[in-house]
């Protein structure tokens, strides 16, 4: 296998996989550091999907009325319906204004107040004083907030020297087993698309930053890119995954296209209203309304349309208004859902109100780490072993600070934290001095096997047939309410599916430009992660955070306040184990935030 397929060579200190703002903010971390680091990437940096974030960043500074990192605190851990991490929550919050500054000083042109601070914006989940109103606390440059972070960090990345491989994907993670019976990670292999080389990078430190698989899905507002190819290297190296049964449906994605329009707009005074034209989330949330966190509103959205009160010939979607706001503001703070309203749903939004329907949004479940980055695996009874050599950072990466739902904004301030902590810590493990670890060719015929058998797979289903059928599957069986019944039909669906993966159909047999190869390796990577939060969502039988279970509508702390571990090793069936949710804050200047019922 090794001869017909020979390796490219790469030595690194670091190897970031992925360019998002994860990616880049590791990567730019770890060179700050004095390594030698490599970012690899399989779209141009810039054209990740950070680069769609809409609404902003979250962060107390506090420039629009008065805020606290506490307050921040409470919200997160409310939001994440307390199956967070309160010790990586609390360094999230802490971090977060510094981390905003540095974006600030590298060149992020962040809209201002009139007195020239960073502008804040009101958004879901984010309130003042522990839950008495609504705070502006979500930093934003107009309704292109990642546009313009995703930009300034590969500039800075650039000017600090982090060597770029663009357009390689990477297949997977060089495992290698120690004298204690771990294995360790020394590095991964990619395929370059345009010349069809295969690379072999071998390195002390390899730090995923592959993003999400919203991909799963039918309909979602994350780009065809996001395959969570990252995730799956973890699984096929036989390390589990954390909460995946926890799906983010986004309340407002553009009714049949799917696209976003950013809770920002909800932020600035636009509301949702029902067929009678009724502001419906008033009776779901008395307090916030609007503003309530996103599984409150996607689910309030779901109830008015399965009760007959949805809008349009089917009463299957809701209107969102901005059209009584200032078309002033608009131009100004929300011009890009403006462009992308008229495009993709035909309305001018200073007139008529906008189609929505909850759309699959983000996946708060990833590969488990602690907040300094490091991937972590259940070992000897120990649910914290740090992995050797493998660190995550972004929406790969499960801190857990999202818990069992995400807050809006909360994301870009986890990529931007995260993302610095993990160059911090690379910074204390990576010996600079230390030869970079060797790979025998055992370690790589596996992935050489699975490129070479896709490469020439003859079977009679084309990928996109399976890729079809596994997205209609989670779309209606791993959906905003979930049962027993369908979760349980969704398993066996997408175990059949799995199957029939040994019957797949590839056209093209070459080695540049294959997007047939690409597409069969993406489909590949997103059925194990399908499999694995379906099975991960059966198995889960209460209802916490944006898993609603109709069959078990209550939270259940005292059976399921715990993380789901889910493996699912190659030929075999997925296994699940626990991780306990860490129920103590990082420094004594907090008290750990104690469950309590959730409503807004
Ligand atoms: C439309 C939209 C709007 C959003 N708005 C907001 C917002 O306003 N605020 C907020 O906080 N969050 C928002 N989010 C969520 C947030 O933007 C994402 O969670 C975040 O940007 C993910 O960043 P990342 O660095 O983890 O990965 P990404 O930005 O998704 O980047 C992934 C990187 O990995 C690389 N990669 C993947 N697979 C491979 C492979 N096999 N080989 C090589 N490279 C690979 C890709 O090339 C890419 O560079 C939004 C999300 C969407 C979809």
């Amino acid at each position: 296998m090794a001869s017909s397929y020979p390796f490219v060579d790469h030595a690194y200190d670091v190897v970031v996989v992925g360019a998002g703002g994860s990616g880049l903010r590791a990567a730019l971390g770890a060179a700050q550091q004095g390594l030698k680091v490599a970012c690899v990437t399989k779209v141009f940096p810039t054209r990740s999907h950070t680069v769609a974030a809409q609404g902003g960043i979250s962060a107390s500074l506090g420039n629009m009325g008065e805020d606290d990192w506490r307050w921040h605190m409470y919200d997160t851990v409310k939001g994440s319906d307390w199956l967070g991490d309160q010790d990586a929550i609390e360094y999230l919050v802490r971090e977060a204004p510094k981390a905003v500054y540095e974006l600030e000083h590298w060149g992020v042109p962040f809209s201002r107040t009139e007195d020239g601070k960073i502008y804040q914006r009101a958004f879901g989940g984010m309130t003042k004083n522990y839950g008495e109103g609504p705070v502006q606390r979500t930093c934003a440059a107009a309704d292109r907030t990642g546009h313009a972070i995703l930009h300034t960090l590969y500039g800075q990345s650039v000017r600090r020297e982090v060597e770029f491989f663009i357009e390689y994907f990477a297949l997977d993670l060089i495992m290698q087993a120690q004298s204690d019976g771990s294995s360790a990670c020394t590095g991964v292999t990619a395929w370059k698309l345009d010349d069809g080389t295969l690379h072999r990078f071998r390195a002390k430190l390899v730090i995923l930053a592959t993003g999400g698989y919203g991909r799963a899905y039918f309909s979602a507002t994350s780009a065809h890119t996001c395959t969570g190819d990252g995730n799956a290297m973890v699984l096929r190296a036989g390390l589990p995954l954390q909460d995946m049964e926890f799906v983010q449906f986004h309340p407002t994605g553009i009714y049949g296209a799917g696209c976003l329009i950013t809770e920002g707009a909800r932020g600035e005074g636009g509301y949702l209203t029902n067929s009678e034209g009724e502001r419906f989330m008033e009776r779901y949330a008395p307090s916030a309304k609007d503003l309530a966190s996103r599984d409150v509103v996607s689910r309030s959205m779901t109830m008015e349309i399965r009760e007959g009160r949805g809008v349009g010939p089917n009463k299957d979607h809701i209107n969102l208004h901005l059209d009584h706001l200032d078309p002033a503001v608009l131009h100004e703070r929300l011009p890009g859902i403006s462009e992308s309203a008229k495009i993709f749903a035909g309305v001018d939004v200073t007139k008529e109100p906008i189609p929505v329907i909850p759309t699959v949004h983000y996946n708060m479940g990833g590969i488990p780490t602690n907040y300094h980055g490091e991937v972590l695996t259940l070992r000897d009874g120990n649910p914290d072993s740090v992995v050797p050599g493998l660190m995550a950072v972004g929406e790969a990466a499960c801190v857990s600070v999202h818990g069992a739902n995400r807050l809006g904004s909360n994301s870009l301030t986890d990529l931007v934290v995260f993302g610095r902590a993990a160059g911090l810590r690379a910074g204390e493990v990576v010996d600079k001095a230390s030869a970079v670890p060797d790979a025998p060719a055992s370690a790589t015929d596996a992935h050489l096997a699975r490129l070479d058998r896709f490469r020439n797979a003859s079977g009679s289903t084309p990928t996109a047939e399976l890729r079809r059928e596994m997205q209609r599957a989670m779309q209606s069986d791993a959906a905003v309410f979930r049962t027993g019944g369908s979760l349980d039909e969704g398993v066996a669906k997408l175990r059949a599916i799995h199957a029939r993966g040994a019957d797949i159909q590839t056209t093209d047999r070459g080695m540049i430009w294959n997007t047939d190869l690409v597409e069969t390796l993406e489909y590949d990577n997103l059925i194990d992660q399908a499999l694995v939060t379906i099975e991960s969502a059966a198995n889960r039988k209460e209802s916490r955070g944006a898993h609603a279970r109709e069959d078990f509508p209550d939270r259940d702390d005292a059976t399921w306040m715990k993380h789901s571990l889910a493996w699912k090793r190659p030929g075999q069936d997925v296994q699940i184990d626990y991780r306990p949710v860490h129920e103590y804050t990082m420094s004594s200047d907090i008290e750990y935030i104690k469950p309590k019922a959730r409503v807004y």
